[in-house]
């Protein structure tokens, strides 16, 4: 009887099964989006001969096949296998609709001088360098293609170097994971393509801005430079810049597959701690109506790892499932202003953070708690 109150308490609570990959657990398939950039009437930036709507859906494709030959239990889902015009924030949009694991941008880079030579890989964060600004600045600026541009990128004018310190203010917490990745994929470029390694770098990408999931766009070299356009038209050079990619998403695959293995057994005893900690509520607090404050500091449609940094320095983070959305919040208390004063004290690193009431283990209304 016990056993079934707690059931029904940590229902009521949201605890969902765990969706990892520990013996006896079902094995999600990863699903990976891979955007060939640019398409259609946007040919992207332009060689002598190449042009790098052509150049980046071939390697997309590519790297789409070494996938699905090799790592059966991945999908993989195009934004474009044709030669079609997509705007950027539809990109986002079928990754965050197929609930993707991944989204990897793939694109060309050009120069005014033919100097430059080499690939680099980018994250969603404020540019640190002019050049990098003039990156993100290139690829965004094709938004001037698409149909009521303004409207739909509340204002953001690619052109303008101040619409980029938006970017400053947004909290990313899937950087880490999109981090790692970068890395792989211009380790894979150094090591095994031979490339020239330019790094790995941020700037504000609309095509990453709403995506919700770990998202890197990678440049794959210069068409502006005479002899590695040669080499991203060849056949060859397509096939090592690809698989370097494969490889690269492989690692970081097999680093996910270990985190969640650990998550698995790390959630076993959060939901143990959970269900003894209720049962002493539930004894003791049989009919109380005292209501509890926590201060909910992010949110994200995917489970976030209890060892993620963003939770760093916190040993008493709660997690809640409401309205598909995986909540996450600290502190614990049954005073106001203890909360309030948290608040206060994490506000340079979650200046979002906003307080929430629990009453009888239901979330309830915090003006409706607040209201004498
Ligand atoms: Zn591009």
């Amino acid at each position: 009887m016990k056993r079934k109150i707690l059931i029904v308490l940590l229902l009521a609570l949201g605890f969902m099964p765990s969706q990892g990959n520990a013996p006896g657990k079902i094995k999600k398939k990863k699903i990976i989006v891979l955007d060939a950039g640019h398409g259609g009437k946007d040919t992207g930036a332009l060689g002598k001969k190449a042009k790098e709507k052509d150049i980046v859906l071939s390697i997309a494709i590519k790297v789409g096949q070494y996938i699905e030959k090799n790592l059966p239990d991945v999908q993989v889902i195009y934004t474009r296998k044709t030669d079609v015009f997509i705007p950027l924030d539809e990109r986002a949009e079928i990754a965050n609709k197929n609930n993707a694991d991944l989204f990897i941008s793939i694109h060309a880079n050009s120069n005014k001088s033919n100097k430059p030579v080499g690939t680099e890989t980018y994250t969603m964060g404020l540019h640190k360098t002019q050049g990098n600004l003039e990156v993100a600045q290139k690829e965004n600026s094709v938004i001037v293609l698409e149909d009521n541009y303004q409207s739909k990128y509340e204002g953001f004018d690619p052109n303008v170097a101040e619409s980029y310190i938006i970017f400053s203010m947004m909290q990313n917490i899937f950087l880490e994971q999109s981090l790692n990745l970068a890395a792989n994929v211009q380790n894979e470029f150094k090591e095994k393509a031979l490339r020239q390694d330019r790094g790995v770098k941020q700037a504000g990408f609309l095509v990453l801005w709403h995506t919700t999931m770990p998202s890197v766009l990678v440049e794959v070299g210069f068409v502006s430079h005479p002899e590695e356009e040669k080499y991203l038209l060849s056949e060859p050079g397509q096939d090592h810049i690809s698989s370097a990619i494969y490889r690269a998403i492989k690692q970081y695959l097999a680093e996910l597959e270990k985190q969640e293995a650990e998550l698995d057994s790390g959630l076993e005893t959060l939901s143990y701690s959970t269900e003894k900690s209720q049962a002493k509520d539930s004894l003791n607090l049989q009919g109380d109506e005292s209501i509890t404050f926590r201060l909910q500091i992010t949110s994200s449609t995917k489970k976030v790892m209890p060892n993620h940094p963003i939770f760093k320095g916190f040993n008493d983070v709660f997690e809640f499932y409401e309205n598909n959305t995986y909540k996450y919040a600290i502190g614990k208390s049954t005073n106001y202003d203890e909360v309030k004063k948290l608040q206060q004290s994490v506000k340079n690193d979650f200046p979002g953070a906003f307080i929430i009431a629990f009453k009888n283990n239901q979330k309830v209304d915090l003006k409706q708690v607040l209201t004498p």
